[in-house]
């Protein structure tokens, strides 16, 4: 895919990602933002994302992006960035649906791919990585490699997930170069929490249940102690990872409550389990190690039906062990 030629004669370009934005999400879609501002300057281009972190707010293009979407004219394309069209924030869907073309690039393994024009590819790190591929090197420049280096930041928690390539490093070493202060970016985005945001993470591990043997763990905020700490969706990234780094662990269940009997729930599993299958199951997606997925009911019904899915490739990962135990 060549992005220019796609928006060729292009006079509006609108870009969108997934509801709940994350650094990925936010990374890719302000990097295709700066380029096509850069490379297509009598074009029209518009960011439409949910309300993003603040931590977010020291990439360029952060305070253009648009939250209300209210607008109405068609555009010429429509890219949906690091998600599928379903998973947008519901105003860009009109947009979306009478777009002349629509873009989609995305690493989530569960994507099949509807859009005109489409590039998934699951064995990238990030959306972000695929959106450094796409654009022409000489375009690039500091503010532009930030946005690409917060993407793949998060999507690989800082380079430590086996979703790391040697790619991946090497466009970390190519970005670095632009003389942006990363550790700073890497401490401020990813690690430092607020005080109320760690108050939350030692509740959720408190109040943490293993099952299965102690080989998976489920913890789950209700909206009652959300609203006590006065914690959003944006303050709870990256707490199911502490579920997950538990030793023994091989699945990790974080739940929060979005409504009356609703739940955003996490995933995160090493080779053990597919968690992209379990949150495919519940129309959800994600990545083999990193899934997500939403269900409605008590938080014992999703945990026993989310445990059925998870205990059936846990059964069937110890059998094969045990044939293998067997034959030696
Ligand atoms: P999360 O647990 O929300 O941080 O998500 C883990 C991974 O799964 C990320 O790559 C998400 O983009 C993806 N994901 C989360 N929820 C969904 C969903 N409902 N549908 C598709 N992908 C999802
Ligand atoms: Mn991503």
């Amino acid at each position: 895919m060549n992005i220019l030629q796609e928006c060729q004669g292009a006079s509006r370009v609108a870009i969108t990602g997934h509801v709940r934005p994350d650094g990925d999400c936010v990374g890719s879609c302000l990097a295709l933002y700066q380029y096509l501002r850069k490379k297509m300057p009598q074009a029209q281009v518009r960011v439409y994302l949910e309300k993003p972190a603040e931590i977010f707010a020291c990439v360029k293009g952060f305070d253009d992006i648009d939250s209300q979407c209210e607008d109405t004219d068609p555009y010429d394309v429509f890219f949906v960035l690091d998600s599928v069209p379903e998973r947008m924030m519901e105003p860009a869907g009109k947009l979306f649906d009478k777009a002349r073309k629509t873009i989609n690039i995305d690493h989530h393994i569960s994507n099949t791919g509807t859009c005109d024009v489409f590039r998934v590819v699951p064995e990238a790190s990030s959306t972000a990585e695929l959106i450094y591929e796409l654009i022409d090197r000489e375009s690039l420049d500091a503010d532009l490699a930030m946005a690409i280096y917060i993407g793949i930041i998060h999507d690989t928690g800082v380079f430590q997930y086996s979703n790391t390539s040697p790619r991946t490093m090497e466009i970390g070493a190519d970005l670095i170069r632009w003389g942006f202060d990363f550790p700073r970016l890497i401490l401020e985005t990813f690690y430092q929490r607020t005080y109320l945001q760690s108050q939350v993470l030692g509740r959720v591990l408190l109040e943490s249940v293993r099952f299965m043997d102690g080989k998976c763990i489920v913890s789950c905020l209700d909206r009652k102690i959300m609203d006590f700490y006065e914690v959003e969706h944006a303050d709870l990234d990256g707490i199911v990872n502490h579920l997950r780094n538990i030793k023994g662990i091989h699945c990790a269940v974080f739940m929060y409550q979005t409504g009356v009997l609703e739940y955003k729930v996490s995933l995160r599993s090493d080779e053990w389990v597919d968690v992209s299958k379990v949150a495919a199951f519940f129309g959800g997606g994600g990545h083999m190690r990193a899934a997500g997925c939403n269900m409605k009911g008590t938080f014992h019904d999703c945990v026993n039906n989310l445990s059925l899915h998870i205990k059936e490739q846990m059964e069937s990962r110890l059998s094969v062990q045990e044939d293998g135990d067997r034959q030696e």
